[in-house]
Order: C-alpha cells, then structure tokens, then sequence
C-alpha cells in the first residue's frame, strides 16, 4: 500500500498570554492512498488541531512546534504559505461542521465552485461550469443544471453540506478532511452525506480523515480510528478493534456513550464524568487518570507507553502492562 501522509511526532501550542497550551503533545500516524481513518476524541483532545495543524491553517497564536507532516514524501510543516496554497484545495482539501462559515452567501453555489476548479485547473469558464454541474450530480443534488445558479441560502442544511463535497471534491484531491461533517444535520441527512463520502472515496479514490466526537459516525466509513485526548493518541487499531476489542479506558467511555438506537428504540447516553485536562498545565502521568475508574498510582506518575495489542493496533494505557491488574469491561456493543 502506497503511504500518503506520515504524521510523525506532530507538536502543535498554542502561545497565549497566559503561557504555551500544548494542543497536540506528539501526534503519529499514517494513511493510506485511497485509506479512509477516522480520528475521535470530545472536543479539546486535539483533534481539529491536528487536521489544522496538516493543512497549515492554524490561527495565531496557534503555531506548530515539532515533528513532521510528510505528504507524498514532503513536510507540509516546512512549506511557505505561497507552497501551501497550491497544495490546498487541489490536493489536500477539507470541509467543515457548518457549510455557511464556507459558503459565501452573495455569490451562487456555481460560482464558488467554479472558482475553486478555476483556481487549479486550466479551464475555461464553460468547462468549469460543466464540472460543477457534473460534481453537484456526483453529490446527488437534484436538477443540478438549475441548482447551479442557486445561492447558498436557498439550499438546505444537507444541500449545502453536499455542496462544500462538490465544491471540495472539484479538484480531485488526493486527500479530504472532513472535520464533523455531520454534526449539525439532521440524523437521515447524516447517513446520506456519510453514504456520499463512502461512495466517492470508491469512485475518485480519495483518502479521506473523518474528524467526529461520535464514534458511530465512523464506522461504516473508516476502516480505521485513532482515539485522541489530551493532546495525544489514546488507541489506535482496525475499526472492528476499537469497537469489539478496545484496550482503553477512554475508549470504552466513548463506546458506552454512543447513542443505542437499537435498545427498543431507546438512547443509551452514559457519558464520561468530569472534563478533559487543561493543556496549560498538562497533567504529569496519563492524561486521562483524572477520570479514569481504573487510574492506579503509576497513571499518575508516567505517561504511559504505546502497547502494541497487535500489529495495526496499539493503547497508551498502563493497564497492558503484564503487572497490571485484570480489567473485564462491557461496552455494551453489540456484533
Ligand atoms: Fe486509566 Fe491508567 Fe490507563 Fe490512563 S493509564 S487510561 S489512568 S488505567
Ligand atoms: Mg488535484
């Protein structure tokens, strides 16, 4: 399999009058051409950071501190803004929880996308015309021939998020983010736009990383996850591990809090109690130890290391550790 991104060891802070918050603590990990993962934690584990972090979209006083972004070999992390403008939009390309921060709303849909595609592609103004019609049937807008000289606001909430697809998808990037793409939709529109993404990944073989708070948004997309907090990767393994096989006490918080529809139609929320830790002074041992049930005097202390549960599966959790005591958890998800 053909490596697209290698994250290795990525350190992103925050410098603020108060002092440095470190977002992102050492941050590694891959993707595949054509690989769709999935990166999971609440907010402020320091996903959002790390999908900024890759595309060189970080605000002031956010600025990346160590390690390396290698996209088809080259650090992102050491390239001019001029360099990752070119790069922006064409190969790498990202859409976000609300498509109006994106959407400007005085200019048609058409339009926009015709400007991104103008952008990178040598066309001229009638091709880039096509090609928007043709990405807004991809995205399974209807009429796309009219739609197309619509303005943002006479589109719906899922519209406008297939629309940002189209509009991302244009270029034929190498690589989508997709930062909580669902949240603010209704829960069938949801499952349409996550159908979408799975359907173009096959067709234009993007590789996609799926940014969520919700482990059930996931599934069907990702054939992997990453479990983020405080910063760092909690766990990381094939999506069938991080559901049937979790080794990580965050990990088992975030599966007991996914909504269960199947329970006679009833929701199942148990969330995790207390809050994730402030990175200003971030804790001295596990990052998770101030919530954990099963913190022991060593979490406290030290960090724990990466164990690895098998080769594509790996937990940073002291309770791997042969002279840990054993722990029997149910998640309560079901095969
Ligand atoms: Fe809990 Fe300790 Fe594992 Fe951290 S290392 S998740 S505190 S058991
Ligand atoms: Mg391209």
């Amino acid at each position: 399999n053909e490596k697209l991104l290698e994250v290795k060891d990525l350190k992103t802070s925050f410098f603020t009058h108060v002092g440095e918050v470190k977002a992102i603590r050492g941050v590694s990990f891959n993707l595949d051409k054509g690989e769709a993962i999935g990166i999971v934690g609440e907010s402020g584990s320091g996903k959002s950071v790390t999908s900024l972090s890759v595309m060189r979209l970080l605000q002031f006083p956010g600025k990346i501190v160590g390690g390396e972004i290698l996209f088809r070999g080259q650090d992102l992390a050491k390239k001019s803004e001029k360099e990752m403008q070119a790069i922006r939009g064409n190969e790498i390309a990202m859409i976000f929880q609300d498509p109006m921060t994106s959407l400007n709303p005085v200019y048609t849909i058409g339009n926009q996308i015709m400007e991104a595609i103008i952008r990178h592609q040598d066309l001229s103004k009638s091709q880039a015309k096509e090609k928007a019609i043709e990405m807004l049937r991809l995205v399974g807008i209807p009429s796309p021939e009219k739609r197309v000289d619509n303005y943002p606001h006479e589109f719906s909430g899922g519209m406008r998020q297939r629309a940002m697809i189209a509009m991302a998808l244009s270029c034929e990037p190498s690589l989508l983010i997709a930062d909580e793409p669902t949240t603010a939709l209704d829960v069938t529109i949801q499952a349409q736009i996550l159908e979408l993404m799975k359907d173009l990944k096959e067709k234009i073989n993007t590789s996609i990383i799926l940014i969520t708070h919700d482990l059930g948004v996931v599934a069907d997309v990702c054939s992997r996850i990453i479990v983020m907090y405080g910063g760092l990767i909690m766990e990381e393994g094939a999506t069938e591990d991080i559901f049937y096989n979790p080794k990580h006490p965050y990990t088992w918080g975030l599966l007991k809090s996914i909504p269960r529809l199947d329970l006679g139609g009833k929701k199942r929320l148990i969330p995790i109690e207390g809050t994730p830790p402030d990175l200003l002074k971030p804790p001295k041992g596990c990052p998770f130890a101030a919530r954990c049930p099963y913190a022991m005097k060593v979490c406290m202390e030290h960090i724990p290391p990466y164990y690895s549960v098998d080769e594509k599966h790996r937990s940073m959790c002291w309770l791997l550790d042969e002279r840990a005591p054993r722990v029997e958890v149910d998640t309560g998800v079901q095969r």
